[in-house]
């Protein structure tokens, strides 16, 4: 494991759970356990790549070595508690972490490709108007090892090569930047999952000094951010968690991001009707994008329980696409997988379990 790993660390005073030790660590234990140093790189590989389910899985090792593994350490692992497929071929998954909270993420398969959607938090404490997770409130951030376990509990399930992941489930990534950024690693990593960092994207609702810093780090992650608007009365009530980052600071943040990485983000945008698509709406998004690098995201706004918010026409979201094309910005619109089992954007709802 290589020393951006030490932030693969634990979110409370629980035992010592494996995805935890760095190299280090683990060549300390090996040692006092008058064990060979190489046993550690096979350790991590039944850990991250062929992500053991128990130490009594990892056959290579003497047993008494996994015997005695199993009694200085926990192997924490996601446990599926539910899943619910699609028609489309997604499989969306309720998955029950170590201390009973729960998340969700999706699978979503398409040719040879396998695209996978994770949380980042149990919750979101930002609280967007049409977002179904952003209602419930935060209940807590996810470690680095439990971002990345969604996606190789989906790889497994699909027995499949993920080819992509998106953060875009529960939860804001850069309001869990250190945790987000160590997941985002260790999925790089050949001695990861090996996924390439521009198959790799983070999707943020906005928050400026992160866009910073996301800009500065050497690999190249994809940035998606959520716009919606590019009004700022209508973003403010749309997006109050990000109210105090407003759409001119935003604006020139991007333009520093585009400068220092030369990549190309993507703006995401839910045409929610008579709200964001009306024509001076449908204005201040060119004016916003003209002359940028950017690629814009419109999907259908995701009907939320218990929320008045609807979705535009499709007719509208055609507008929208040559409106921008007519200033030089790509638009597509995204057909929205999992529908039809709530694993769409904004619909996966946070749940705690009790009783387990
Ligand atoms: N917190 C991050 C990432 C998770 S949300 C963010 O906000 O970007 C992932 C994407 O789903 C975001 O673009 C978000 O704005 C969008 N989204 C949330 N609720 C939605 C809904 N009801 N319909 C369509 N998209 C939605
Ligand atoms: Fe949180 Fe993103 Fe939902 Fe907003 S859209 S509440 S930032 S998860």
């Amino acid at each position: 494991m290589t020393s951006q790993s030490t932030t693969l660390s634990s979110h409370n005073d629980a035992p010592r759970d494996v995805h935890d030790l760095t190299r280090g660590d683990l060549l300390d234990l090996l040692a006092e356990l008058k064990q060979p140093s190489f046993r550690a790189k096979q350790i991590e590989e039944w850990v991250w790549v062929k992500n053991a389910r128990s130490f009594d899985e990892m056959t290579n090792l003497p047993k008494s070595l996994r015997e005695e593994l199993s009694k200085r350490l926990t192997l924490g692992v996601l446990e599926e508690v539910a899943r619910q497929g699609s028609v489309d071929g997604s499989r969306k998954y309720l998955l029950r972490l170590t201390d009973g909270v729960s998340v969700e993420c999706v699978g979503m398969p398409s040719g040879n490709r396998l695209a996978v959607c994770v949380s980042t938090q149990a919750g979101c404490a930002m609280g967007c108007a049409f977002c179904a997770t952003g209602g419930a409130g935060l209940t807590r951030s996810l470690t680095a090892a439990e971002i990345y376990e969604q996606v190789m509990q989906v790889r497994d399930d699909f027995n499949a090569r993920v080819t992509s992941v998106v953060m875009m489930g529960q939860g804001e990534p850069f309001m869990n930047y250190d945790a987000t950024l160590a997941a985002l690693r260790k999925l790089n990593s050949p001695e990861g999952a090996g996924i390439g960092a521009r198959h790799l994207t983070v999707s943020t609702c906005g928050v400026i000094p992160q866009i910073m810093r996301f800009a500065n780090e050497p690999e190249q992650f994809t940035l998606a951010v959520s716009l919606h608007s590019a009004v700022q009365k209508t973003r403010n009530a749309l997006m109050p968690g990000v109210r105090k980052y407003s759409l001119i600071n935003l604006y020139n943040a991007m333009g520093e991001y585009v400068n220092k990485t030369g990549r190309r983000p993507t703006y995401e945008y839910a045409l929610i009707g008579g709200i964001n698509d009306t024509e001076s709406e449908l204005q201040a998004l060119c004016d916003f994008c003209e002359g940028t690098l950017a690629h814009v995201n419109l999907i259908q706004l995701n009907e939320v329980e218990g929320s008045k918010l609807r979705p535009s026409t499709p007719e509208r979201a055609q507008d929208f696409v040559r409106a921008l094309a007519r200033v030089g910005v790509e638009a597509t619109v995204r057909d929205s997988r999992g529908a039809d089992i709530d694993a769409a954007c904004g619909q996966l709802k946070q749940r705690v379990l009790r009783g387990r």
